[in-house]
């Protein structure tokens, strides 16, 4: 009986990888570059298409490989302009990407987990529990998705990624950094790092590894409170990786980058909304030159997290403003599509 050989997605080699199959097989290895390109930049979804190679070499890459393409199943579009993709992967699974679009910059909201390893109470992906990493290049297809709906509807390039889908970015570190090369580099996307944003909910150890790296994107916490009882209640994985242990992380990736930091807050009800919870933030996050993102929050259907008052809000700012940190209050977007921060939970 003959046997099925799994064929190898040829996106997982490297360049030189792809240089040396060609070699390797009597070709010139220049023959690699052509591929990358067509695999990277002009994001073939087949060998067909690479009109450039003869359609020997295109068997013979049909005979060792295939192409794992995302395939956007689903696009739904709010009253606000924000667009919330539905990612099927090779496997089958789905996870999520956004589409925010403002006045000046479209952003790509991407997810870099199916579910994610963490638990925040808040968040409806903490339910889903972690299936598995996605891999460099279903993280880049979402972008190439995102970046063709924004010239599509918006008739301009995606302007700015964050890395604040489905997934903590920092527990699938080393995909997440290759997929960022591909986005960075010219045989990909060409996008400026700094048009990047990292957020995670606080790894100390990756944080101090992203440092030493010298990576060029921006980090933003997700730290919604700065009192290790509270944090720990909303974030239970606070008790093994504590706000003493990020904070000095944080001073560590400042003492390297220099860049500052960003923290994405959430004021809730009952729970981080009084002055002792604002000056426990201050205190936090004066060692280095800060932003506070006060993030409006989008209810998940369990009544257990209800967003704090205005007046909680305005508290908030005074607090930060008085003590020279800068902050804004950031209105959430795609509430009625469930595409808002904390809400990407594979409804659709
Ligand atoms: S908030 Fe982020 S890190 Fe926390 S469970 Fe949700 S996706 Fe994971």
């Amino acid at each position: 009986m003959e046997e099925k050989v799994k064929k190898k997605d040829i996106r997982a080699l490297t360049l030189d990888q792809l240089r040396e199959f060609f070699v390797n097989n009597g070709d010139k290895a220049f023959r690699g570059n052509q591929v990358y390109e067509w695999l990277w930049q002009k994001s073939a979804h087949t060998f067909d298409v690479m009109t450039n190679i003869s359609k020997e070499t295109r068997d013979l890459l049909t005979s060792n490989f295939v192409i794992n393409h995302i395939k956007v199943d689903q696009i739904q579009r709010s009253s606000d302009g924000t667009i919330k993709n539905a990612v099927r992967l090779h496997d089958d699974l789905v996870v999520e990407s956004v589409l925010i679009p403002t006045k000046s910059r479209t952003t790509a909201c991407v997810s870099s987990q199916v579910g994610c390893s963490l638990d925040c109470k808040f968040c409806a992906t903490s339910r889903l529990k972690r299936m598995r990493n996605l891999n460099p290049d279903e993280i880049y297809d979402q972008v190439v998705a995102i970046d063709n709906e924004s010239r599509l509807y918006f008739d301009r390039p995606l302007s700015n990624i964050v890395f604040m889908g489905m997934g903590e970015p920092l527990m699938n570190y080393n995909n997440v950094l290759k997929a960022i090369d591909k986005i960075t580099s010219p045989e990909g996307l060409g996008m400026s790092p700094k048009r990047i944003t990292v957020s995670t909910s606080g790894v100390p150890k990756m944080i101090k590894k992203m440092a030493d790296e010298e990576v060029k994107f921006n980090l933003a916490v997700s730290l919604h409170s700065a009192i290790d009882e509270i944090r720990t209640s909303i974030m239970p994985f606070n008790a093994t990786m504590n706000l003493a242990d990020l904070r000095e992380a944080l001073q560590y990736w400042y003492s390297k980058t220099k860049n500052r930091i960003t923290y994405e807050y959430v004021v809730w009800k009952g729970i981080n909304d009084s002055q002792k919870d604002a000056d426990a933030l201050v205190q936090f996050c004066r060692f280095a030159p800060s932003k506070v993102n006060l993030i409006e929050y989008n209810p998940i259907d369990d009544g257990q997290f209800q967003q704090a008052n205005d007046k909680a809000i305005e508290m908030y700012v005074a607090t930060l403003e008085r003590k020279g940190i800068t902050v804004t209050v950031r209105r959430s977007r795609g509430k009625d599509i469930d595409a808002a921060c904390g809400q990407l939970a594979n409804k659709i």
